[in-house]
């Protein structure tokens, strides 16, 4: 299915800027918004000259930057402008407010008013589930009861998503994402542990007990899940719908620790865990075991490429320069 016109928000960051490589490469016309707080202009530079893109430097806190990028013809918005990192939640909650549900309120106002931009394809979490005591986690489980604040944010973004879906005729895709690993990555276990090493390869901090066990997807399989079941979901009528997207197994951190101190061909560094809060668990509101149930992504033909430790080694080989 030809997507069009296309808005990316947050598309000069990790998964946005692999997302707006793939919809290029597939013919769409893009204009992404972002702040570059942390996306780059580096990361859309293959693109800075082809005239179906177009790279705006705006705020979503500011509506009225927003509602004027998003001029003309729109068929398709992607929502992935966030402040993504959980932790920041435990020290300032106002920015998960501020940064993920105002941004995501302003967009779907504008939207609203917008004479065709009326599908949304939201980023959401994982942490929406909080401490799910069903493991895979389906889509249907509940009540979801988020322990950070980060996961709270996304779970408001899902549900005023769904209220404008049903009361001012916009459609919504929802994905709930794992862990995602991969090249531009600027945040996550991977890019903690290689910057630690590269300062100190004799002894590694790890938050938490080590034993924090999550599931991990490599971004390329991730944006590729995003496009196959937005194709499915535009060639139907549901108003919204949610999908899981995730791999199939999990890893514990202090294998991660293991995985990285390998590849990165160190022998005596020392693990040093500094035990953690709350049961050992990195920080407050950090869920401890984290796996997604896709079994209703697989069920439209898709599946991931690669498992968690290879979508992981993949990662380390392209962040060390391996390959
Ligand atoms: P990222 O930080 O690399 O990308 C976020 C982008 O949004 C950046 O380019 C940033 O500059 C931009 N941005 C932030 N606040 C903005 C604002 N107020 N106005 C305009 N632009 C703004 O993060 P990412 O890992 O690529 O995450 C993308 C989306 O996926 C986020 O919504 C995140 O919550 C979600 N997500 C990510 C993961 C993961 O493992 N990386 C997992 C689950 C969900």
């Amino acid at each position: 299915m030809k997507l069009g016109n296309v808005f990316v928000t947050g598309g000069a960051g990790f998964i946005g800027s692999h997302l707006v490589d793939k919809l290029m490469r597939k013919g769409c016309n893009i204009t992404v918004f972002d702040n570059l707080t942390s996306g780059s202009v580096e990361n859309l530079a293959i693109w800075a000259s082809d005239k179906r893109f177009r790279l705006v430097e705006g705020d979503m806190k500011n509506r009225d930057e927003l509602a004027e990028a998003l001029n003309g013809k729109i068929d398709l918005v992607f929502h992935f402008a966030a402040n993504p990192e959980v932790r920041v939640g435990e020290t300032d909650p106002t920015v998960h407010f501020r940064e993920n549900l105002t941004a995501t309120f302003n967009l779907l106002e504008c939207m609203r008013a917008h004479e065709t931009a009326h599908v949304i394809v939201f980023a959401s979490t994982s942490t929406v589930y909080g401490e799910a005591h069903v493991l895979p986690t389906p889509e249907d489980y509940g009540p979801l009861f988020p322990i950070s604040t980060y996961g709270a944010s996304k779970l408001g973004c899902e549900a005023l998503i769904a209220s404008y879906t049903h009361t001012f005729g916009l459609r919504g895709l929802i994905f709930r994402l794992a862990n995602i690993v991969g090249p531009r990555s600027k945040h996550g276990v991977l890019f903690d542990f290689v910057k630690k090493l590269r300062v100190d390869p004799k002894r590694l901090e790890i938050l938490g007990d080590g034993t924090q066990k999550k599931s991990y997807l490599h971004v390329d399989d991730c944006v590729d899940a995003i496009v196959h079941a937005l194709n499915i979901f535009l060639a139907d009528t549901k108003k919204v719908d949610v999908y899981n997207v995730g791999s199939v197994d999990q890893i514990e951190v202090r294998e991660i620790a293991q995985i990285v101190t390998g590849m990165m061909e160190l022998e005596d560094t020392k693990l040093i865990f500094t035990g953690g809060v709350d049961g050992g668990r990195g920080w407050l509101g950090d869920v401890k075991n984290m796996q997604l149930d896709i079994s209703k992504l697989l069920a439209t033909g898709w599946k991931p490429k690669r498992n968690t430790e290879q979508a992981i080694q993949a990662t380390l080989k392209e962040f060390l320069g391996k390959i």
